[in-house]
């Protein structure tokens, strides 16, 4: 082993390509979604980094052309998921012990070749699984995924030199251990990034892990599992395992190894998986970290001193970029009376005016939901607006699915500030307004604060300072990541650390040395240079 102490410098966020008209970029993307349009494959399962096939196999299409078939992947079950556990048992050794240079450079790697050769294909694959335009594509599959790979290895790093104090005689270390067992990584459809991260920031802390893709990202999720292999992660290290959820989900959840999870998701889920390890807890070998980021129902809120411009724009942008399927995604906005007219002239003027259609035409702001399941119960939130007499359709509440999942992009306004379309996560094209009186801010604040179980992102529009600061106060536990005079969405590795609270999960902000620290046990060593030979204190010296 090396006995130099390397330094490792401090990386930059990736910068976004413009894919502007005529752009060496555009030309080379559209180049490669075309050959990816041609072909379909086929995905194994990854298990120990050999392929295996089950004949239980499943689909994978494009959300905005659901009769175009990419891929044919196979589903794993129980005798994989067993099979999983083995090989991720048969590579921890080496894996937890290897130097941490080696495990870093794994990622440090991925990440140019994200950037430069493989960047195409995972961003065509993230548009095409996904219905991603070709900005949405580039902001999570490439950027994020590139800036979670150079961003973790220097936190890694950073954490390792957190050391104890040492009294005289005494020199006291502490190291970062990996977990002993395998960790569990479930990760949801809508960001290609969290795909690549969430089975990745553990292992690189020298654990080996199970990774369950969702079953709509599965063939956006398998070009990185490629991408992995192909920067020299070992076999075994992180095992791909697609597959229905609870075939999967049941029998690790089950297995005495689970050291961890790492979920993104929705919370009934999250919650139901914390349940069934509480269940089961007697029969681990350790006590699981569980780490999970959840849902959200994210406000945007406007005081009288609002930019209406600068409010309208991150409505539009922050509610509706990827169909309002981030989970921080603007959902319920609180404009005062006095801004109400202008608001909703500008609102309802840009809203109606983003165009929606296959992600392949790089002119549309806006693409297909997920699925059908997605399609359906978003209608379902959009019907029950239409027939209540609380609520009103701005704009859009349109849907259509005989050809892609496609929904217009949709304002509500709402007379009941607890509206059920106030209160529950959607994860689609629908912002729900709720106009107050100027005289109520406090009673509003109250509202925003409480009207739904989730704190995961939110903004507030004001141009006096003072009642920033008050706001800012006031909706302190309101969300993880709380923006002034911005959208709530876009959040950039390293710079805004980001996960929510209460409902929306454990808040362990992704790529950031706090989730890193998760995934390590530590032990504290203390070693005496000189220690006693008797056992007698002075005190015991008495005449
Ligand atoms: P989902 O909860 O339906 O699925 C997430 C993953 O869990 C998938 O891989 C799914 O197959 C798996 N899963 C479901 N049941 C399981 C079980 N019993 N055992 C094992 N695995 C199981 O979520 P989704 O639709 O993929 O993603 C949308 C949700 O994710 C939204 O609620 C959104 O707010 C949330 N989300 C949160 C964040 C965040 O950082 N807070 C980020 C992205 C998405």
């Amino acid at each position: 082993m090396s006995n130099a102490i390397f330094p490792l410098a401090a990386p930059v966020n990736e910068p976004v390509r413009s894919y502007a008209p005529g752009s060496p970029e555009k030309k080379s993307l559209k180049k490669r979604l075309d050959e990816m349009l041609a072909e379909e494959i086929e995905i194994p399962i990854l298990i120990g980094g050999k392929e295996v096939r089950t004949g239980d196999t499943a689909k994978a299409v494009c959300p905005h052309d659901h009769r175009h078939v990419l891929a044919t992947y196979h589903q794993a079950g129980a005798a994989e998921v067993e099979a999983a556990a083995k090989a991720a048992k048969a590579a921890w050794r080496e894996w937890s012990e290897a130097a941490w240079e080696d495990r870093a450079a794994v990622l440090l790697r991925a990440a140019d070749l994200l950037a430069g050769p493989w960047r195409d294909t995972v961003n065509g694959a993230t548009m095409l699984n996904q219905s991603k335009t070709v900005f949405q594509a580039e902001i999570d599959s490439a950027c994020e995924l590139i800036d979670f790979y150079r961003f973790n290895p220097y936190f890694m790093r950073h954490l390792y030199t957190d050391q104890p104090w040492s009294a005289p005689g005494v020199w006291n270390r502490v190291e970062y251990r990996s977990l002993e067992g395998f960790v569990f990584a479930v990760s949801p459809f809508n960001f290609t990034s969290i795909g690549g991260n969430l089975p990745t920031a553990p292992a690189l802390m020298g654990n080996t892990v199970l990774w369950k893709p969702a079953s709509t990202a599965v063939y956006s999720n398998y070009f990185i599992m490629k991408l992995l292999q192909a920067a020299g992660l070992p076999d075994g290290v992180v095992n791909f395992l697609p597959g229905k959820a609870s075939k999967v989900g049941d029998p690790v959840l089950a297995h005495p190894d689970l050291a961890g999870i790492h979920f993104t998701g929705s919370t009934p889920v999250f919650q139901s998986m914390w349940k069934t390890i509480g269940d089961n807890i007697a029969q681990y070998r350790s006590y699981p970290r569980i780490v999970g980021e959840t849902g959200g129902k994210n406000f945007v809120f406007a005081h009288p001193s609002a930019d209406v411009e600068s409010y309208v724009t991150a409505l539009a942008r922050g509610s509706f970029e990827y169909q309002g399927q981030k989970c921080s995604a603007g959902s319920r906005a609180y404009v005062p009376k006095s801004l109400w007219p202008r608001v909703k002239e500008l609102l309802v003027e840009q809203v109606s005016s983003l165009d929606m259609g296959s992600p392949l035409d790089f002119r549309n702001f806006m693409a297909a939901v997920i699925d059908e399941p997605s399609f359906n119960r978003i209608m379902g939130y959009i019907d029950h607006a239409k027939s209540s007499s609380e609520a009103e359709i701005l704009t859009g509440g349109k849907g259509d699915k005989s050809a892609g999942y496609f929904i217009s992009p949709t304002v509500v306004v709402t007379t009941d500030p607890r509206f059920k379309l106030m209160r529950e996560e959607i994860f689609g094209p629908v912002l729900t307004v709720y106009v107050y009186d100027d005289g109520d801010l406090e009673q509003t604040l109250e509202l925003v604060d409480t009207t739904s179980p989730y704190a995961l992102t939110g903004a507030i529009f004001a141009e006096d300072r003072k009642v920033i600061a008050h706001l800012t106060a006031a909706l302190r536990h309101a969300a993880g990541n709380f923006y002034v005079n911005d959208k709530p969405t876009g959040a950039v590795v390293g710079q805004q650390p980001f996960g929510g609270a209460r409902a929306s999960g454990t808040n362990d902000k992704a790529g950031s040395m706090a989730n890193l620290l998760r995934w390590t046990s530590q032990r504290a060593i203390k070693e005496s240079f000189v220690p006693p030979k008797s056992y007698a204190y002075p005190h015991m010296g008495e005449e």
